[in-house]
């Protein structure tokens, strides 16, 4: 529904369809705030907190909330149908419609209030709407409650500016908060992992995990939470999940919360559950502003300690992403996610695809590279998909078959590189999964898996054999001057980042 067409239909207080609509987000979160009694700080903190006030199309996340507000709708937590039942407007437009979706937040926060028992006069006043705020995050264990909530109020404090829908700016200017907590100032923070002693202790509820082992660790599966961190710690809380993960670290400092023992088995990536362990990420797989450079560090802190612990060799066989898990359906940590960065602060070998010995890797060396496209076969269809499925693309099985899993992974790998998104695989986008990795300088005289690395992606880009035999000689040398002449760069042979930058680019 269109933002005309919400405002005839909501409250009276809404029906002024000369509204000014150069805002639309905006004037929702003001309208909304306005017509439900709630401080618009609060409102937007709200829905950052959550959100950082983007509806992902209208994509549930892993606690199937939607839109900007992440209006619930789980076996345990219902504010979509609270808020359809506040706002007397449709779920799937409180789902999808942002404007709706504001108004649904704002209803289901003044339902609470009113249950809190919240007077007109407390309702002004930021710090009384603690207790709300600490439901509305949904999670039962007052800790992961106050985790959230604490979370709203440091935004509040700090104060806040989000882009949202076609470019406006969202603002919250920073202001002295003191929340009134109530029953919560109670529940105990302070509570730390035995496991690892830096982290939150925050336990998952017992039907979301298995006691115990059935096999020894020997793997990390890297995750992405869709979805806030306090709503992945809560999520692990509730019964009805049926998920879990050990281990959910915060984007924007690093934070860490267990939720589940190392030495029990987390419900996280499937096939690997019983020889894993799950460490979640707060963010989303299309979003790369949540890969924080204090997220992958804590991250890499927590792998090498658990690698250190549990015999996990560092390397790429054994820290993968769910992704990566054979027999799952997930994408994440997607294509955003920088693993030469995240493999280099974790101490380890970043590893290179099709390194001889590295189990289920196809061939990747070819005289030259055909163009793919949907209903191509062959082995040259199984390099392709294994290489996706390495750049963080769900290529699925590594079957040879070229189908529909295969060229939406094609076309997401595509737009990561900014390469023209058509799901066909010509030179561009062999050049570009033929050279992706770490972009160490070679010159005359390297050798190993890199060189071959460069080898096959200088056969795609120039459209000639060059030998892939990982010893950077006098042909290699030659091949690459001719490579940096044709594409307009400095022509000395040598391969830096510029011109791992070209090839990985798809020039
Ligand atoms: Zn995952």
């Amino acid at each position: 529904m269109t933002l005309t067409g919400l405002l005839a239909a909501a409250q009276p207080a809404l029906a002024s369809p000369a509204a000014e609509v150069t805002d639309p987000v905006n004037a929702a979160f003001g309208e909304a705030a306005e017509t439900y009694q709630v401080p618009r700080e609060l409102l937007i903190a709200v829905g950052y907190g959550e959100t950082r006030l983007d509806d992902h199309d209208g994509a549930p996340s892993h606690a199937r909330g939607y839109g900007v507000m992440h209006l619930v709708d789980n076996p345990t937590h219902r504010t979509l149908v609270t808020a359809a039942g506040e706002t007397g407007l449709p779920v799937a437009e409180l789902r999808s419609d942002t404007v709706a979706n504001i108004h649904g937040g704002a209803a289901v926060l003044r339902a609470y209030a009113d249950e809190v028992g919240l007077s007109a006069e407390e309702r002004a006043d930021l710090d009384a709407w603690y207790p709300v705020v600490a439901r509305y995050g949904g999670a039962d264990a007052d800790a992961s409650a106050r985790l959230y909530a604490d979370h709203v109020y440091d935004l509040l404090r700090d104060g806040l500016a989000a882009t949202v829908g076609d470019g406006e700016t969202v603002v919250v200017q920073g202001q002295e908060v003191d929340p009134e907590r109530g029953e919560y100032a109670e529940a105990d923070l302070g509570v730390l992992s035995d496991d690892y002693p830096s982290a939150r202790w925050v336990p998952a509820h017992t039907s979301n995990y298995s006691a115990g082992r059935t096999q020894a660790i020997d793997t990390v599966v890297i995750h992405v939470t869709q979805g806030s961190y306090a709503g992945a710690i809560s999520w692990f809380q509730n019964p009805a999940a049926q998920v879990s993960a050990h281990y959910t670290i915060r984007s924007s400092d690093g934070e860490i919360t267990q939720s589940v023992r190392d030495r029990d088995t987390a419900w996280h990536a499937r096939s690997a559950n019983s020889h894993s362990i799950g460490i979640e990420h707060e963010g989303w797989v299309d979003e790369p502003s949540w890969f924080t450079d204090a997220m992958y560090r804590s991250s890499a802190a927590l792998t090498q300690h658990l690698a250190a612990e549990h015999g996990i060799p560092l390397d790429r066989q054994h820290i993968v992403g769910h992704v990566e898990v054979p027999g799952n359906d997930h994408t994440d940590p997607g294509p955003h996610w920088d693993w030469n960065y995240y493999m280099e602060l974790v101490g380890g070998d970043p590893g290179e695809p099709g390194e001889p010995g590295e189990p289920g890797a196809p061939e990747l060396t070819f005289p030259s590279y055909s163009t793919l496209a949907n209903g191509s076969t062959g082995p040259q269809v199984s390099a392709l998909q294994y290489l996706l499925n390495q750049n963080g693309q769900n290529a699925g099985t590594v079957d040879g078959q070229f189908g529909p899993n295969t060229e939406s992974a094609v076309r997401g790998f595509q737009s990561a590189k900014g390469l023209a998104v058509d799901g066909k695989v010509g030179p561009r986008t062999w050049t570009a999964l033929l050279s992706a990795g770490s972009t160490d300088s070679l010159r005359q005289g390297s050798s190993g898996a890199a060189v071959s690395r460069l080898q096959r992606a200088l056969t795609a880009a120039l459209g000639r054999t060059v030998s892939a035999d990982g010893q950077f000689g006098p042909l290699t040398d030659q091949a690459v001057r001719e490579y940096q002449d044709s594409r307009g760069l400095g022509v000395d042979g040598q391969v830096g980042p510029l011109t791992w930058g070209a090839l990985q680019s798809g020039r």
